[in-house]
């Protein structure tokens, strides 16, 4: 079974249903495909790829959120090409993330199209230079025409257990990896998430999230086609100007399922006004999932509280944890049911449960050091056994050796290696944070998500969500840095001054720490992923060894 066999199944069942519907910026539908469409579409552009690429050439896709993409990403994989999703983005770093991404998986082509071909070039830079010289086959998929019907057999046959797509990580904490995702490993997911939200052809589902990243990509554009259902979709740019249209659209479909990252929860919490909420009827969603970062308890109780007028029902909240070399999901609580909160082992800090491991999932954890299970409540590693599991990174033998082939000390295995901390309790799964970025001083361990959330709160001028704090080795042994974005209002002096006193206040009350080093940056500043994850180790190289104010500095 694979997720072709799945459309072509769609296609004949639901010929006349909506497959998807793309937003424009008025939140009417610029774009719509409907299930038969989408069938004839991928059948005549995986005939026409194969008569251009091998099988298992890799092929870039650097198109925006559109029909193109879905269209695109589905006829390289039945034409056994590898379909390699990628960040769209115009900046130097993004131009050198999709450089690095070229040359990583050695793409044999870029699909694009026209527009964001004119602005990937619009701008002189050493990384654009760089693009302008890799010599590389464009497709651009608003100028290519296809055989409308092309003969033979539509659905080659397809080795389950070969590469369909790379996934690339977010990029966090390193390079993003590419991650090889099998059709084998696709379909276990996507089952393995639908039967745990109980998703049917009838659902509507609306995303926002980034459809080159895991999340977007798997439960945003891939779950509804599944399912027989419908995804409206929108773009992430939209959603972060015009966060209403996203609540907007399961309002008028009365969608039954959405999801992403906290800081989503915090944003609409922040830009709906009381007049907007009063239009909303979102008493039809049964899931909106939370996950892709550690989950801030108040950002739930915030949202569930603000859209309580609109028919939100708390008990749709469903935290959730996954990552790109599991597919994605890991763990999901259960929807309808209420969301548990639990203290960690040392009392320190409540957390809220991402539910049991999702269907045919193992999930143990794991001592670093000694590799040996733990008993429940315990903290450590966490490791995953299941059909998700993906097959390990794209021509890196060693990283795939460490992160996918891992067994405990008594000879279990092979798990993957989530780099991530938490710890199991009456059979859920509770996160902690990165294995990488756990603070230790003085032999206390401190999450950098705790002390951010507390330097995010403490000050109304203080930017949310966009602090970062880390460890540096100083005269004094390891040393807290914090660095924040600040409004623009903030003024250099007095008014700094301030914040870093509440700053400094705030931490050491709740954590007992006296920050070594506070830098206040200018909104947009902090490092990021094209997800919008804080980058914290790419934070500490670039302001590790800052001392003043980057305001002060420019
Ligand atoms: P990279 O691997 O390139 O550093 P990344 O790990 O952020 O980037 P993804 O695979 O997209 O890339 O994200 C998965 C990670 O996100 C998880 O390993 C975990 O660290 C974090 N995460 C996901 N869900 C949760 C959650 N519910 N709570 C805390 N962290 C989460
Ligand atoms: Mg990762």
């Amino acid at each position: 079974m694979h997720i072709l066999n799945i459309l072509e199944s769609n296609s004949n069942l639901y010929p006349d249903k909506l497959a998807y519907g793309f937003l424009g910026k008025d939140g009417e539908l610029t774009e719509q495909i409907l299930y038969s469409k989408l069938s004839q579409q991928v059948n005549a552009i995986s005939a026409g790829l194969s008569t251009r690429y091998k099988p298992g050439a890799r092929l870039l896709i650097l198109l925006p959120a559109e029909a193109a993409f879905i269209r695109f990403f589905l006829a390289s994989l039945q034409a056994k090409l590898i379909a390699v999703p990628c960040p769209v983005g115009y900046s130097e770093s993004g131009i050198q993330r999709i450089l690095n991404i070229i040359r990583d998986c050695a793409a044999s082509a870029i699909i694009t199209n026209r527009k964001t071909f004119r602005m990937l070039f619009q701008r002189q830079n050493d990384a654009v230079k760089a693009l302008q010289d890799y010599t590389i086959n464009w497709l651009f998929t608003d100028e290519v025409s296809f055989d409308p019907t092309p003969a033979g057999n539509y659905i080659p046959d397809i080795d389950p257990h070969q590469t369909a797509y790379l996934q690339y990580t977010s990029g966090s904490t390193s390079l993003p990896k590419g991650v090889m995702i099998s059709h084998t490993n696709l379909v276990a997911n996507l089952s393995a998430i639908d039967n745990c939200f109980g998703r049917t052809a009838a659902d509507v589902s609306v995303t926002w999230l980034p459809h080159y990243h895991d999340m977007g990509l798997v439960d945003g554009l891939l779950s509804p086609l599944y399912t027989g259902g419908t995804g409206i979709v929108l773009s992430p740019l939209l959603f972060i100007t015009k966060p209403f249209l996203f609540l907007q659209a399961i309002s008028n479909y009365q969608a039954g399922f959405c999801g992403g990252p906290g800081f989503g929860l915090d944003h609409c919490d922040a830009r709906i006004s009381g007049e907007q909420l009063a239009t909303l009827d979102l008493s039809s969603l049964r899931v909106l999932y939370v996950g892709a970062e550690p989950i801030r308890i108040s950002s739930l109780e915030r949202f569930a509280e603000t859209m309580k007028v609109t028919g939100f029902r708390r008990n749709s909240l469903v935290p959730a944890y996954g990552l790109a070399e599991a597919t994605l999901a890991v763990s999901l609580h259960l929807n309808g049911t209420p969301m548990v909160y639990h203290k960690t082992a040392d009392n320190s800090k409540e957390v809220v449960a991402c539910g049991p491991p999702v269907e045919l999932t193992e999930v143990v954890i794991v001592a670093s050091e000694e590799k040996n299970a733990l008993p429940s409540s315990q903290i450590g590693e966490i490791w995953v056994k299941n059909a998700g599991v993906a097959l390990g990174y794209w021509k890196n033998p060693e990283a795939t050796e460490a992160t996918f082939h891992a067994y405990t000390s008594d000879g279990a295995g092979p798990y993957l290696r989530t780099g991530d901390l938490g710890f199991m309790e009456n059979g859920q799964l509770y996160i902690t944070g990165r294995t990488k970025e756990l603070i230790i001083i003085r032999g206390v361990n401190y999450y950098p998500q705790d002390i951010e959330e507390v330097v995010s709160e403490c000050h109304t001028n203080v930017q949310p969500n966009a602090a970062a704090a880390f460890s540096v080795n100083t005269e004094l042994g390891e040393s807290l840095v914090i660095v924040t974005e600040v409004k623009r209002i903030v003024q250099p002096g007095e008014d700094m001054d301030q914040i870093k006193n509440t700053v400094a206040h705030s931490v050491g009350l709740a954590f007992g720490l006296i920050p070594y080093k506070i830098l206040l940056i200018p909104t947009g500043k902090l490092p990021r992923t094209s997800s919008g994850k804080i980058q914290r180790l790419h934070a500490k190289e670039i302001f590790g060894s800052f001392d003043q104010n980057l305001e002060l500095l420019s």
